[in-house]
């Protein structure tokens, strides 16, 4: 089932989310939100998708970076910023833990702020320590975009949105995005605009 996707400004984006136990997970009533939630996501499209963003605060959310998706990027922009395909994951209760002190800012969007992007500077590489969608405990490690995007959902979870970490000054449509800075570098945004 499609789910309606909650802009900013409701609360529910705004709080911690719940914790899950592994029995909670595995029941009928997770097991059919996140059925949703990948049909929600891949429809939006979007990259992640986390629970607080369909109006439901549980500390759960969905990732997966589809082929297509990277392919909608020049070989040299998808190296640049460490982005390759991600299969379909779940996570849940998840725990972040920066790994090293290296760092990348990219333009980044929410399918909770419609309509805008900014750059946002997060950290490159990343452990996450969560359960699945079997309640069982997993470890991931994640660089470049794929790195992002934990960072992305996982803040959704204690109620921040990237425009609480964004450079201001980037903030623009996505629309403008596209027409104007789609194919120039960062580096350039901020000789130019900075
Ligand atoms: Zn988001």
């Amino acid at each position: 089932m499609r789910l309606k996707i909650w802009q900013a400004g409701e609360a529910v984006l705004r709080q911690r989310a719940h914790p899950l136990a592994p029995e909670e997970i595995r029941g009928e009533a997770v097991q059919g939100l996140i059925a949703s939630m990948r049909e929600t996501m891949r429809d939006a499209p979007g990259v992640g998708l986390a629970a607080p963003q369909v109006g439901v605060p549980l500390r759960l959310a969905v990732i997966e970076d589809r082929a297509e998706y990277v392919s909608m990027l020049t070989p040299a922009q998808a190296a640049e910023r460490g982005r390759a395909p991600v299969p379909f994951q779940v996570i849940v209760n998840p725990e972040l833990y920066v790994e090293g002190e290296e760092t990348a800012e990219f333009f980044e969007g929410c399918l909770s702020v419609a309509g805008l992007t900014a750059m946002v500077r997060r950290a490159l590489r990343v452990r996450v320590e969560c359960l699945n969608e079997s309640g069982e405990p997993v470890t991931i490690r994640a660089e470049g975009w794929y790195a992002r995007i934990l960072q992305h959902e996982i803040d959704h979870l204690n109620g921040l949105l990237y425009v609480d970490r964004m450079w201001p000054r980037s903030l623009m449509t996505t629309e403008n995005y596209t027409r104007y800075w789609k194919n120039v570098s960062e580096q350039e945004f901020r000789n130019r605009c900075g």
